[in-house]
């Protein structure tokens, strides 16, 4: 592969995410803003660049995986940003996989369609699911959006990442999508915590609930894979204290956004409120990162604490 990929964030996900490509074959040039993080990967025998821009000029495709939205806006748009000096910009295929609003991927797949003439350009967003974890083993599900001509081209870098490729549609379905399947899964979790919580108050022992929901039209992710119930289920969170997994702080960013975006489209969203307020408090009572499915223990469970 001659191909050469820049890429931008090397934290949790982007890091592993990163290695990976280079396992792959891929030529990989880095950028971050944290100095540790550029020496790591500069010892692996990665090429490092102080800003986006250093990396666009280097690369045939630039991925990013950054915090937010301010982030990406910044890497695009700020003054060392990837557009900032669209002439000397190599890249022509962007994919941003940060999970952020759909309006903000739409706007930065314009601008990028706007700045970057010469050769045609196209822009992908294209978050994931799966965790550290998955990102780690090269198993994330990728959701995208953009033009399917570039989907297409991307396809063999998405596969080197991830074991799932989905195609959403045009430009900002990738992140309504990933914004979509964050906000049933935190309401399955706190339906499922509710209905457990009020099982044990009525006497029903979580493990015979569990056993019912899963034979039953109850029967979820949240009840037969990722249970909230400690000592229901072996490996997972809840029963190593809420450790590792999905932490409370990303799925209230989540719900943030379901709900930015559930304004801005005038869509009803009263689950999305309730559940916002609630991992949002979790967050200010210090459960920031525990895993989400803590909700069980902290809110429902321990409403005595
Ligand atoms: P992280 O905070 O660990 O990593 C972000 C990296 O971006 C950091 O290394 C930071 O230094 C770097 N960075 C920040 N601003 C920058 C800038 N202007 N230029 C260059 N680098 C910059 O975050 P993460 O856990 O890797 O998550 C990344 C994205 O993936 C987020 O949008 C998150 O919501 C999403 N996501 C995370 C998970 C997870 O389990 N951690 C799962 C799915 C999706």
């Amino acid at each position: 592969l001659c191909e050469r990929v820049g890429f931008i964030g090397l934290g949790n996900m982007g890091s592993r995410m990163a290695d990976n490509l280079f396992k792959a074959g891929y030529s990989v040039v880095v950028h971050d803003i944290n100095h540790d993080v550029m020496k790591a990967f500069s010892d692996k025998g990665f090429l490092t660049k102080n800003s986006p821009l250093g990396v666009a000029e280097e690369s045939d495709t630039v991925i990013t995986m950054l915090p937010s939205s301010a982030h990406v806006m910044d890497v695009y748009m700020g003054p060392e940003g990837i557009l900032n000096h669209g002439d000397q910009v190599r890249s022509r295929l962007f994919i941003d996989s940060s999970t952020i609003d759909p309006q903000t991927s739409r706007k930065v797949s314009a601008a990028v369609a706007a700045t970057i003439l010469n050769g045609g350009s196209a822009m992908l967003d294209a978050p994931v699911s799966g965790g550290i974890i998955s990102a780690e083993n090269g198993t994330l599900t990728f959701m995208v959006g953009g033009s399917e001509e570039a989907y297409r081209s991307a396809r063999p870098l998405f596969l080197s990442m991830g074991k799932n490729v989905i195609y959403c549609g045009g430009p900002g379905t990738g992140s309504a999508a990933k914004i979509c399947n964050n906000l049933a899964m935190a309401v399955s979790m706190l339906g499922v915590s509710e209905a457990f919580s009020l099982g044990q108050s009525l006497g029903i022992g979580a493990a015979t609930l569990t056993e019912i929901f899963n034979s039953s039209s109850a029967r979820c992710w949240s009840s037969d894979t990722y249970n909230p119930v400690p000592g229901v289920m072996e490996g997972v969170p809840a029963s190593r204290n809420y450790d590792g997994g999905f932490a409370t702080k990303l799925m209230a960013k989540d719900l943030n956004l379901a709900a930015i975006s559930a304004n801005e489209v005038g869509a009803r969203s009263p689950m999305t409120s309730s559940a916002q307020k609630i991992f949002t408090e979790l967050c200010d009572r210090g459960f920031e990162t525990k895993d989400f499915s803590c909700v069980f223990r902290h809110y429902f469970h321990g409403k005595d604490e």
